[in-house]
């Protein structure tokens, strides 16, 4: 298939083909069942055959250890803004975090609504072009867990190396860059991230979390809003994203089939590797916002010398079949999302269209 664009998206973004084909092939009536899976019910032996392949898989490649759940649940990453401190601050307790940009922002004032939030470090004033140091980042002694965006989807930075926050539970927004590269789940509290980047289509959100943080919160939390619903019910509670879950375990069976975390994340410093040195040896045409320890694996930020310039950069892109390079809105310039299943052969068209603008336009 050669009409494929060079899907630069940040989310929802591009899946690999083998997985649509493959959905494609299924659509209209399931391994024989003379339906869709998007009309059985999720009560039924067939999706219940993949819900739990789904969730069995990303076990097996996060290699989730015992004591920790894994959550099909809806309402995207910005439910878990909510959801983590309705059912993990406790009264008298603060929800801390470090703010990265955007997301993080955003994490901490929906926290806000449910109790006192302390932002452990910032790079604010760098206009969080960077991630702070783990030297920088003071916990409080009454933190009920410490939060981190591991990957500023609009900023385009990442966490290198995660906190050790002791006794401290480390809760991750993983939404931009989960299994893009291995993990050691063990740190962590609690994992959450929408499936539209990484895992699959939009409508699905993973939760990964700790069987001890679950709990019992207070009894205003509604039904839905409890991780202990989800937990005690394998995400079966009420109707799930059925198709979505379903295309998520297509997606996880590809990231195996390609070798697993280990393997997907030297295909994804390769591409990004080809995208910063492109920047790096423009002689300054091409400005990365990010700085170099805190460049994100994911999402690739970028400048030109005039805003000018980055319009014409963006309109002659599209024009060559490149889709979703402008920056978001709130923060301007050029941003290319090389998520998992973004191939290098896209990347390899980007930076040969990158040259080409610099030495008409340079
Ligand atoms: N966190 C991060 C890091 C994100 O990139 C996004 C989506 N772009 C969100 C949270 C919000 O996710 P959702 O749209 O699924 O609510």
């Amino acid at each position: 298939m050669t009409n494929r664009a060079y899907n630069f998206n940040a989310g929802p973004a591009a899946l690999p083909l083998e997985v649509l084909q493959q959905a494609q092939e299924q659509f209209v009536n399931y391994e024989g069942s003379g339906m869709s899976l998007m009309e059985m019910s999720h009560r039924g032996a067939i999706y219940e055959g993949v819900h739990q392949q789904a969730e069995a898989l990303l076990r097996e490649l996060f290699g989730i250890p015992e004591g920790y759940k894994v959550l099909f649940v809806q309402g995207g990453a910005s439910t878990q803004f909510a959801m983590v401190p309705m059912n993990l601050l406790q009264p008298g307790k603060a929800a801390s975090f470090v703010a990265t940009g955007s997301w993080a922002t955003k994490a901490i004032q929906e926290a806000k609504l449910f109790g006192e939030t302390v932002v452990a470090a910032s790079s604010e004033a760098d206009k969080y072009n960077r991630i702070p140091s783990l030297a920088e980042i003071a916990i409080p002694d009454n933190a009920a867990y410490l939060h981190v965006t591991s990957n500023e989807t609009i900023e385009g930075t990442q966490w290198a190396e995660y906190p050790d926050t002791g006794s401290v539970p480390l809760v991750a927004d993983m939404s931009s860059d989960i299994l893009c590269r291995p993990l050691d789940i063990s740190k962590f509290g609690l994992i959450y991230a929408g499936a539209q980047k990484n895992l699959g289509p939009s409508g699905v959100t993973i939760v990964i979390v700790r069987e001890d943080l679950i709990g019992t919160p207070s009894l205003t939390v509604p039904t839905m809003l409890r991780y202990s619903t989800h937990a005690k019910n394998d995400s079966l509670y009420n109707t799930p994203p059925t198709f979505a879950i379903y295309m998520t375990n297509l997606v996880l069976q590809w990231v195996k089939a390609q070798g697993g975390a280990a393997a997907i994340e030297q295909a994804n410093r390769e591409k990004a590797e080809l995208l910063y040195r492109t920047i790096d040896e423009s002689g300054d045409f091409y400005r990365g916002f990010a700085q170099k320890d805190s460049r994100s694996l994911m999402n690739v930020t970028f400048r030109l010398g005039s805003e000018e310039l980055e319009k014409k950069f963006a309109k002659e892109s599209e024009a060559e079949g490149f889709v979703g390079l402008k920056g978001h809105r709130s923060v301007g310039g050029l941003r290319a999302s090389i998520y998992n299943a973004v191939p290098l052969s896209s990347v390899r068209a980007l930076v040969d269209f990158m040259a080409e603008f610099q030495r008409r336009n340079g």
